[in-house]
């Protein structure tokens, strides 16, 4: 074998090792990706065996293209995924930009630790401010709880208004670090995270209705 060829597998191999440590220095405090913050849902390929999610419980919904689907917070998470030698291939293969940064040597590990602390502190705040608002269904993505919500609705009172302008504005913010940090520069099919629609979101809360 020439150098060359003995060089590949060997940057290959780092390359994974350091995706490896990344994941290992900051999932376990984060859970983004899996609590309904970063994706609404989870999709899974046709060929993937549903049996075992089934068996844990998981609510799998057939998609039309085939294959199936299950809303995030994913069941299987409770600070960190319960059935993580069964997890399905989108979540195996999922690297958020952070990660992706840190493995790369581009982000210092107390920095990176700083990102996920302040993004959990921003979705919280969205979490309080809708729970004001009348509260909404913990068990559904970050996304639909705060669909239609920051809409004016006639007869509403002055603090209302106020409450529904302080949650646009958390939203702005978090989809705004959400997007800076967290989302793949470039995505490939594996990955689920279509860069571009972040660009083309209707609504900020949109912004945030992606399957992983
Ligand atoms: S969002 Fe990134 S750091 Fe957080 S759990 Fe997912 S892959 Fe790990
Ligand atoms: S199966 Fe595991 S890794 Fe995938 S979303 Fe659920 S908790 Fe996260």
């Amino acid at each position: 074998m020439t150098d060359v060829e003995t060089a590949v597998p060997n940057a290959a191999g780092n390359a994974a090792a350091a995706l490896e440590k990344a994941v290992q220095e900051l999932c376990p405090g984060c859970g983004l990706c899996c609590d309904g913050v970063l994706f609404a849902s989870v999709g899974i390929a046709n060929h993937e065996p549903v049996g075992c999610l089934r068996a844990r419980g998981i609510p799998l919904e057939p998609q039309p293209g085939g294959g199936w689907s299950f809303i995030q917070p994913c069941p299987a998470y409770g600070g960190n995924c319960s059935i993580y030698a069964d997890r399905p291939a989108r979540c195996r293969e999922f690297h958020c930009g952070l990660v992706i940064r840190r493995a790369g040597g581009e982000i210092t590990l107390e920095a990176a630790r700083a990102e996920i602390r302040e993004t959990r502190r921003q979705a919280s705040q969205v979490t309080v401010l809708l729970e004001r608002l009348g509260g909404s269904d913990a068990r559904q993505p970050l996304s639909r709880r705060c669909r239609g919500r920051m809409e004016p609705v006639a007869g509403q009172s002055d603090a209302e208004v106020e409450l529904r302008a302080e949650l646009m504005l958390a939203v702005h913010a978090l989809v705004f670090r959400l997007g800076r940090a967290f989302y793949p520069e470039t995505s490939g099919p594996s990955d689920g995270c279509d860069g571009a629609r972040k660009a083309t979101a209707s609504t900020p809360e949109s912004a945030l209705d992606a399957t992983r």
